[in-house]
């Protein structure tokens, strides 16, 4: 469930600021978000956990396949405070079998295995940059749009055997189409990443603010380069069967600073 509401007035008439978060767009269960706006000096936790204020009082919290059901948000303003719980929907995943994806990448050689600690290294310090940058663009607050429209051929947190063998549960969203297919931004963002990677194949990753991004991976060609600026709707790329795929598709991921979240929530549907 997503809604949109009006940025609220804070100030009260006797100068006293209203505490309460007002909520911008929500989908509460795991890989789900939460995305408010709060008076700009508030301090705001999260089950006791420091959560980053923006320029403008935005707040964005997001939720790990695992996470807990209840969690208490606190958000202080002056001398109030307001407490939400945050209530998710109970989700269940299912497994699925993916077969002839290159040997290569399911039990990498030595060699393979250093470019693929190499590939994670460089994707966690483009994450961390996204982070800690805390650019607060508003492109976690758009309305998203799919960056290619087409059938669906694997969801958010599935566990996942390739070639037989069981590996880590499903990290995104995937979306079946021909290679040449062209990707195009889902909202506003910088670009953080642009790799050839062993496992993801061509991975680019766009950083939209809020400590929020986006990876698209198995790409044919990248037409973007790390610090280029896209706004939602322009080319970054085309579709492809780069690294550990079976078959031409879009392998398409989000974070919320490290925590894996589902995209296709954030799609208004
Ligand atoms: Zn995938």
């Amino acid at each position: 469930m997503m809604r949109m509401m009006a940025v609220a007035t804070f100030v009260l008439a006797s100068g006293s600021v209203f505490a309460a978060p007002q909520v911008v767009k929500q989908d509460l269960q795991p890989g789900g978000f939460y995305v408010a706006r709060v008076a700009p000096e508030s301090t705001v936790t999260l089950g006791g956990d420091a959560v980053v204020v923006g320029p403008k009082g935005e707040v964005v919290i997001a939720f790990d396949r695992n996470a807990p059901r209840k969690q208490v948000l606190k958000v202080c303003s002056g001398s109030s405070c307001d407490e939400t719980v945050l209530t998710l929907k109970p989700r269940t995943y299912k497994t699925q079998n993916v077969t002839k994806v290159p040997q290569g990448t399911v039990t990498p050689d030595p060699a393979q295995e250093k470019r693929v600690a190499e590939d994670n290294a460089a994707t966690q310090a483009a994450r961390d940059k996204a982070a800690a940058g805390a650019r607060w663009r508003d492109g976690f607050v758009q309305e998203w749009r799919l960056p290619i429209t087409a059938p669906t051929s694997g969801v958010f947190g599935s566990r996942r055997t390739y070639n037989g063998q069981e590996r880590s549960w499903h990290k995104g969203h995937d979306l079946a189409a021909k290679t040449g297919t062209t990707i195009k931004a889902p909202a506003d963002g910088i670009v953080r990443l642009a790799r050839d990677t062993f496992m993801s194949g061509n991975l680019v990753m766009l950083d939209h603010g809020g400590a929020v991004t986006s990876v698209y991976a198995h790409m044919d060609r990248m037409d973007v380069k790390v610090g280029d600026e896209v706004k939602a709707g322009d080319v970054i790329g085309t579709v492809g069967t780069t690294g550990r795929s079976s078959g031409p598709h879009l392998h398409w991921g989000m974070y919320w600073k490290n925590v894996a979240i589902d995209p296709i929530l954030w799609v208004h549907k």
